[in-house]
This record gives C-alpha cells, structure tokens and sequence, in this order.
C-alpha cells in the first residue's frame, strides 16, 4: 500500500532553509517503494519557494499562504498544517530541529498522538525500518532509536543529513486554504530579528566563534573580519555574552544554539563542556587560546597556542591573499 511521507519546509527572511532540503533527504532515505512525498509549505507569498521546492524530488508540494501566517504561531501553523495531515494520512512527518520545528513537532506529535523522535543526525534503513541517531548527553554518547508504530515524527538537526538535490522533474503544486482557529492563546504582536551576520549560525558551514579572551565589543571586529573572507557567521560563548560583549542571538552551547559546521574556529574560548555541548560535533575545530593547558584543545583538531589578537589578522590576511 502507498505511504505518505510528508516535510514540513521552513522559510527565512523569506526564503527557504537549508535544512527543508535536509528534511526532504530524510524522507528519501526512509522513502519504500510506492511511498509519496508530500512537501508542505506555510507562509504568506510562497509562490517562488514553491516553484523553487517542486524540482527537489517531492510528489507533490502543499502550499497553505495566507497574510496571517506571515510570522510563526504555533497555533495558527498547526491550523494550516493538522488539515493536511488529517486528509493525507502520513506515515512519517519530518521537520528541522529548528526554533519552529521544536515547537510545532510536539505540538502535531499530541494533536496526532504520534511519537516523536528529535535532533535527528543520521539515518539508516534495517530490516524493522528506519533507524534514527540522536545525541545524548550534549554529545557525549549517540542512541539509536526506532518506531515501534506510526505515524512517525522526526526532527532532523541542521548540517548532518546531506539536502535533497534537484531531481530532474516538478512536483505539482497544491493551494490549501487556510481556516484561522476561532479564538488564539498565542498573539505574535512584535518580530524583532538580532542580527548574527549574513550567515545562520545554525546552517553556516563555517563559524568563527569568540569568548571572554576577546575582551571587549571592539575585541569582535578581527572575528568579524576573518569571518567576511572566509564566508562565515560569527558564534559567541556565553561568558563572551555576558560580559555584553555581543548579543546572546550569537551564544552557542548547552542553554545557546547547537551547531555543525565545517569549520568551527574558537577564539579566546575555554572549552567549558557547556560550550562543547553546542559545538563538539563540528566537523573540523580549530583553537586560538594563550592558554596551552585550555581544555578547548582536547577537542580540538587543530591548535594554535598564542594570542588571538595577533593570530586571527594573520590567518585573515593569508586566507585573503589564498582565496583572492
Ligand atoms: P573563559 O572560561 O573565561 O575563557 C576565556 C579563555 O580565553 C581562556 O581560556 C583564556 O586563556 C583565553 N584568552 C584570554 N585572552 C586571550 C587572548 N588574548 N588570546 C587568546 N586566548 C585568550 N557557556 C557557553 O559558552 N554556552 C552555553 O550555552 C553555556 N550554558 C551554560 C549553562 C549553565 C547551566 C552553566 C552553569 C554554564 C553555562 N555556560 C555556557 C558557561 C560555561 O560554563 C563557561 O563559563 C563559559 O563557556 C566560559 O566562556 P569563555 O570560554 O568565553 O570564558
């Protein structure tokens, strides 16, 4: 019998995220023979990121645009979102691990009475069906995890699943209207976006990241600077945070944002294990530290013992002369 998979995609800024194409992933990987893929899309003028999403290999893509879905509500997402699922029957729904996909997962997995498997960072297919990694711990320790029934809900951490590629073909495109809740509980009145750089942290391939041995405000423009040659958000420790030398949109570790870049170069950070529990599993770690006894060195790839003031403007120099 024909199964439906179904991705809930995630715009920012208006534009589609990374990780919808990484969830799209997810869904193929667990996609049988005969089973559909059903992407959704919430928003307000989502005609272009619906075109753009049909050439990435779903069967079809569900649009629900309305002006009142312009900014996340859980209630009036989960009122576009329940209608469809209702009418579709899926048999695995997929998210990003993002601020809306933590929020609105939970809130389908009760309306659904489903279970709910979070921060996926890999799958694999076996014999009693789809198996999913998540980190336990702050990533000292994986566990692996499966459904023993449907549907099945999933949230896939951004970076770790490769995205969907185009497929050669297009998907046909569904409007569903949208019929608002009666009364909310939940009034957006006000979106106030802090700017971490061009770049979201939490999908950036690289990050330069700074903590207390910056020292000051000021002490963030070699970071910033490093990271514009090199295409990179800029990250924060907390101790840098609250010393209030940056804005806590930026702090990444236990009670911050979890990244997985490429490249995470830590400068002036101790390695504190709440910091580690937001960075550890970055694919390459580079430490800029005075101290050569800093614990950030233990997991750290590369090092380099010194002072970040002298060190960050040397590497931003030879990585502008290497990618002139
Ligand atoms: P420090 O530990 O003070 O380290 C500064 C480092 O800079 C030192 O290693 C020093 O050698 C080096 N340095 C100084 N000057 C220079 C220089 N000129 N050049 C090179 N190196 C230099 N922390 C987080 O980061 N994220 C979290 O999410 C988080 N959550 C927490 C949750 C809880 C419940 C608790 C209790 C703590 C949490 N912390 C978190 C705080 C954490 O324990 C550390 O206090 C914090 O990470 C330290 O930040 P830091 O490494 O920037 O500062």
């Amino acid at each position: 019998m024909s199964r439906m998979l179904v991705v809930v995609a995630e715009l920012r800024g208006g534009k589609l995220r990374q990780v919808s194409y990484e969830a799209l992933q997810a869904a193929k990987t667990v996609q049988e023979d005969g089973d559909r893929i059903t992407a959704v899309l919430i928003g307000s003028g989502l005609e272009s990121e619906a075109q753009e999403l049909a050439s990435y290999g779903a069967d079809e893509i569900q649009v629900v645009d309305h002006a009142d879905l312009a900014s996340y509500n859980p209630e009036t997402y989960a009122a576009a979102l329940l209608p469809i699922l209702k009418a579709v029957q899926p048999h695995a729904i997929f998210f990003g691990h993002t601020a809306l996909g933590r929020d609105l997962a939970p809130v389908t997995a009760a309306r659904l009475q489903a279970g709910q498997i979070s921060d996926v960072v890999a799958i694999h297919r076996s014999d009693a069906g789809p198996v999913f990694n998540r980190p336990l711990y702050a990533g000292k320790a994986f566990e692996e995890k499966r459904f023993t029934g449907g549907p099945m809900i999933v949230t896939v951490r951004p970076n770790n699943l490769p995205p969907a590629e185009p497929s050669g073909t297009t998907a046909g495109i569904i409007r569903t209207a949208y019929s608002p809740p009666s009364s909310l509980r939940t009034v957006i009145r006000e979106v106030v976006r802090q700017m971490t750089g061009q770049v979201d942290l939490t999908e950036a391939k690289i990050i330069v990241s700074g903590g207390r041995g910056v020292k000051s405000r000021e002490g963030f423009q070699p970071l910033e600077q490093l990271a514009a040659v090199l295409g990179a958000a800029v990250g924060a420790s907390r101790g840098a945070c609250d010393a209030g030398y940056c804005e806590y949109a930026r702090q990444i570790g236990q009670t911050g944002k979890v990244v997985t870049p490429e490249i995470y170069i830590a400068c002036g950070i101790s390695g504190a294990i709440q910091h580690l529990a937001g960075m550890s599993q970055s694919r390459i770690i580079v430490a800029i530290n005075k101290d050569a006894e800093a614990p950030i060195f233990q997991v750290a790839d590369y090092g380099i013992v010194g002072d970040l003031f002298e060190v960050v403007p040397l590497l931003t120099e030879e990585f502008r002369k290497a990618l002139a």
